[in-house]
């Protein structure tokens, strides 16, 4: 029965080479997906072509390749989906799940939840205008596996938020969803950065009848000033010279109590053995850690 097979996903954006941070998020994805028995599958989030790196698809490619953790199926690239999300764009706006919005970052200044200001302005959808799904004042919850219960109102917490950008830009919020479907994905492992989008989410699986993904999300590896280690702010590649240690060094930060031996064993029996003893929960409830610092590889 296709509908118990754990299919997971690692979704790098190409905006530069894989860093610690998020080499370590794809080795949590591949080995939950590895010891649920289950698929692994890996995409490519280059919709934002403006911060797109030339390259840096193929050097997550082979980096990820490099620490042994292969992919299952074909690479899928979210700039081929184009189609796709306006299909289902179109399907949300035959429902007046959409409206066009002409505010700027300048009318809008500081409020974070947006005010409304153009849902009932009856705009055409056209290039100029940003394109906001209506959010409604429910609840939405799940439990993740690590962080536990998460409730958000979405009109109160979030508001209409866009799925369309004015630069004509599929937004993350909405592309997501729409590629999740398309890959069959049923557990996302992924940075607590990303628990407060994850309401938005199911709120559009629910709207399109889409099935409801588990989620994981893991702390979020920090510098000591406590921001994300980010290819933004310029965190160091992943130096895969060494890339055993650097697998052992993941293993120490994902609270997996590797044992000493492994230090300088081959990454395959690095990996088969977190596979083997794959324990999430040791991360416990928290959503970040600090970097480890000096002597680090990578
Ligand atoms: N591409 C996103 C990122 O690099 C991750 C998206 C996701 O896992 O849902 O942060």
């Amino acid at each position: 029965n296709n509908h118990s097979v754990y299919i997971g996903r690692f979704a790098p954006s190409p905006t530069g080479p894989l860093h610690l941070g998020s080499l370590y998020t794809a080795l949590a994805s591949y080995l939950d997906a590895r010891a649920h028995g289950g698929l692994w599958r890996l995409r490519i989030d280059d919709l934002d072509t403006p911060r797109n790196v030339k390259g840096a698809d193929d050097a997550i490619l082979r980096c990820l390749e490099r620490f042994d953790l292969h992919w299952d199926g074909e690479v899928y690239y979210q700039s081929r989906q184009l189609d796709h999300y306006d299909e289902v764009l179109s399907q949300l706006r035959q429902q007046h799940w959409l409206y066009a919005c002409h505010c700027s970052r300048k009318t809008l200044g500081t409020a974070t939840v947006y005010p409304g200001v153009c849902r009932e302005a009856g705009y055409p959808f056209d290039d100029s205008s940003a394109w906001r799904l209506k959010t409604q004042d429910i609840f939405i919850e799940f439990d993740d596996a690590l962080q536990g219960l998460v409730r958000q109102n979405l009109a109160r917490d979030q508001g209409d938020f866009i799925v369309r950008r004015r630069d004509q830009i599929i937004a993350y919020q909405f592309a997501v969803v729409v590629d999740d479907e398309q890959q069959g994905v049923n557990h996302v492992v992924r940075g607590a950065d990303l628990l407060d989008s994850t309401p938005k989410q199911i709120y559009q699986q629910g709207l399109l009848a889409y099935p409801q993904p588990h989620y994981l999300h893991l702390p979020l590896i920090v510098d000591e000033h406590g921001n994300k280690l980010s290819k933004q702010t310029l965190a160091a590649p992943v130096d895969d010279a060494h890339p055993g240690a650097t697998v052992y060094t993941l293993l120490v930060m994902l609270k997996q109590n590797p044992p000493s031996f492994l230090q300088n064993a081959p990454i395959p029996e690095q990996l088969a053995w977190a596979v083997a003893h794959w324990q999430p929960q040791n991360l416990g409830r928290i959503r970040a850690i600090e970097s480890p610092r000096s002597g680090l590889p990578g």
